[in-house]
């Protein structure tokens, strides 16, 4: 596999008018990444003095790993952002005021290189949500026995009890019982 890491461009290779990099098949993103199916999309460059606008759109599949079963699974991402890039010097001099101001993601470059390699990164690890999660009720790991609870039930009882959701079903119930319903 080609070494993304050295994929972008200096800052005096773009041209007045702008380029357009149109990308498929990445899938050599870094060990942190686990790519299911390679991600194809755009890059749209302006030259705006020392700054760069960019616009761009990513679309591919990664294998994640559920934070509460641990078993992977594949999460889409479609993907579509507009960055300001700056000079990396830039960054002490116009401070978080800058940053405030609009609701614009910046990023920096360094040495008039922008690195596609770590935008793309950067958007990708921007897609992930905070919870990976492998569908929205995923029970998880028995945290005794360590059973995938989506799979089976086991029998340690202390897990249950300590389930809040747990609690409220059987209160519930002995509400519904009271009223004589079911
Ligand atoms: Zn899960
Ligand atoms: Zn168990």
């Amino acid at each position: 596999m080609e070494d993304l890491k050295n994929w972008g461009v200096f800052l005096d290779d773009i041209p007045p008018e702008g380029l357009k990099i149109e990308f498929k098949d990445i899938s050599n993103l870094g060990d942190d990444l686990k790519v299911k199916k390679p991600f194809s999309g755009y890059l749209k460059l302006k030259k705006i003095g020392i700054e760069v606008k960019l616009e761009g759109s990513l679309n591919g599949v990664l294998s994640l790993e559920c934070d509460r079963c641990l078993t992977n699974f594949d999460f889409p991402i479609q993907h579509e952002f507009k960055i300001d890039i700056k000079p990396l010097n830039s960054l002490n001099i116009e401070g978080e005021k800058e940053l405030m101001e609009e609701e614009m993601e910046v990023s920096f470059y360094e040495n008039s290189w922008i690195s596609f390699y770590n935008i793309l990164r950067e958007e990708i690890f921007l897609s992930i949500p905070y919870k990976k999660l492998c569908k929205p009720d995923c029970k998880g790991l028995c945290p005794i026995c360590g059973t995938n609870l989506n799979k089976k039930t086991c029998n340690c009882k202390i897990y249950k009890k300590e389930s809040p959701f747990a609690i409220l079903k059987t209160l519930l119930k002995d509400k519904n019982l009271e009223k004589g319903g079911q």
